[in-house]
């Protein structure tokens, strides 16, 4: 609620901003789905909808034919063991007070409670080799870490319970350039031997480019086009993707 004040008169009036509007699309099982568009077009938005992180107030969105909910009931909660979300934030997404390898496990104690605590660690040990962390980075705090480093600690922490479905939100924004191919070298591994499903998110062309096989321009919190990614950088429709096409050389 905002209120203006002129010629003396006072208005009162509520603002409402739709982050999003009107967005309808699918992601196929095994695909990787990029979504680029300028900041404030809605991604982040978008990412956090697909996840039930917030509400919708129209439409639905659909998991493997489940509604996803976005109250933290029973539902959401089963739901949310098989999709899992990388945020662009490394630092901000981990506890500065608790040793990384413990940050790792802690998923695996709320969502899978009958494993053993040796075998826990057993399943922390393989996901960080996988991910090209050291064993004896699991002693470390989050500070004593690089930002490749923290970035890898984050996606181990989702992958380790195996999700279906992994949003990731600038997952490599905060990272330098020889960083973010690393860890996108590392996503890009897991991907192919894990099958899983993914939607990424990025201001970055070069990054969709990479990752992705289908891509969702977004502007102004709508989809102005999909498709291939190669088919859509080529010959792009819309103005926005076509000034974003021609300012990466
Ligand atoms: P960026 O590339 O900067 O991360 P984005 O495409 O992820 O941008 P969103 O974070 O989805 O954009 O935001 C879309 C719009 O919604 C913006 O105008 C933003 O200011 C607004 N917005 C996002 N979250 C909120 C909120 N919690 N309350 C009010 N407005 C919000
Ligand atoms: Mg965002």
């Amino acid at each position: 609620l905002f209120k203006v004040r002129e010629r003396g008169l006072l208005f009162s009036a509520t603002k409402v901003l739709k982050a999003v509007d009107g967005i309808s699309f699918n992601v196929a099982p095994g695909e990787m789905l990029g979504i680029v568009g300028e900041s404030g077009s809605g991604k982040s938005t978008t990412a956090r909808l697909l996840l039930g992180h917030i509400p919708a107030s129209r439409g639905e969105i659909r998991f493997g034919g489940e509604k996803v909910s976005a109250k933290p009931d029973a539902d959401w909660r089963r739901m949310r063991r098989r999709m899992q979300m990388i945020y662009q934030d490394p630092l901000g997404a981990l506890d500065p007070r608790i040793p990384v390898g413990l940050q790792i496990e802690e998923p695996l104690i709320v969502h899978r409670p009958e494993l053993s605590a040796a075998e826990r660690r057993a399943h922390v040990a393989d996901v960080m080799g996988q991910i090209g962390l050291l064993a004896h980075h699991g002693t470390r705090y989050p500070h004593e870490m690089s930002g490749g480093q923290r970035q890898r600690v984050i996606i181990a922490r989702a992958l380790i319970i195996d999700p279906e479905l992994l949003v990731c939100d600038e997952p490599v924004s905060a990272l330098d350039v020889s960083v973010q191919a690393q860890v996108l070298n590392v996503l890009d591994d897991i991907r192919t031997r894990a099958n899983f499903t993914g939607v990424f998110v990025s201001h970055d062309l070069k990054v969709v480019r990479q990752v992705a096989e289908r891509v969702a321009v977004m502007y102004l919190g709508r989809i102005v086009e999909m498709g291939d990614v190669g088919e859509v950088f080529a010959n792009p429709a819309h103005p926005y993707t076509r000034a974003l096409v021609s300012a990466v050389p």
